[in-house]
C-alpha cells in the first residue's frame, strides 16, 4: 500500500475540490493554482504513478475527459487555445505522483504559463536515434 497522495485524498472525499466531472474511473477538478483561468486536472481514480504506468484503457478514459474539457473551455471561456499535458517524473515537473493530465486554456494575455522549445538538434545523429527508439517500441 502506498501512502495516500493529495489526489487519492480528493478522490476519497477527504479533501475538497471544485469538481468538473466524475465517473467510475475518472475525476476532473479545477487545479488549485489556476495557472490560467479554467486550468483543470483530470485524474485516474485508481492510483498509478503517472501516464507511463497507467493501463491503456484507463489512460484513454482520462484523455477523453481532458479532450472534452478542452473543447468546452475554448467554447465557454473564450480561450484561444489549450495545452493538454502530463508530467512524468520529477525531472519533467511532476510533483504529485498520481497520474493526472493538465488542461490549460490559453488566452491572449497569459501571465503564468509558457512552454519554450528550443532547437537542440545540432550534433545529434537523428537517423540513429530514430532507429534506436523505433526498434524498442
Ligand atoms: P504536477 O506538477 O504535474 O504534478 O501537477 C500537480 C498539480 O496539482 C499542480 O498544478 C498543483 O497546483 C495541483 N494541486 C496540488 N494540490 C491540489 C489540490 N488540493 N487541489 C487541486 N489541485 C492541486
Amino acid at each position: 500500500m502506498h501512502e495516500k497522495d493529495v489526489f487519492c485524498k480528493i478522490i476519497a472525499g477527504e479533501i475538497p475540490c471544485y469538481k468538473l466531472y466524475e465517473d467510475d474511473d475518472v475525476l476532473a477538478f479545477l487545479d488549485i493554482s489556476q495557472v490560467t483561468k479554467g486550468h483543470a486536472l483530470v485524474v485516474s481514480k485508481k492510483h498509478y504513478e503517472n501516464f507511463l504506468s497507467c493501463p491503456q484503457k484507463e489512460m484513454h478514459k482520462v484523455m477523453d475527459v481532458a479532450q472534452r474539457i478542452g473543447q468546452v473551455e475554448i467554447k465557454l471561456l473564450g480561450a484561444l487555445g489549450v495545452n493538454i499535458l502530463t508530467n512524468c517524473y520529477p525531472a519533467a515537473g511532476q510533483s504529485v505522483m498520481h497520474f493526472h493530465v493538465h488542461v490549460i486554456p490559453r488566452y491572449e494575455q497569459d501571465k503564468g504559463f509558457a512552454i519554450t522549445m528550443n532547437n537542440n538538434a545540432e550534433g545529434l545523429n537523428l537517423p540513429a536515434l530514430a532507429g534506436e527508439i523505433k526498434d524498442n517500441l
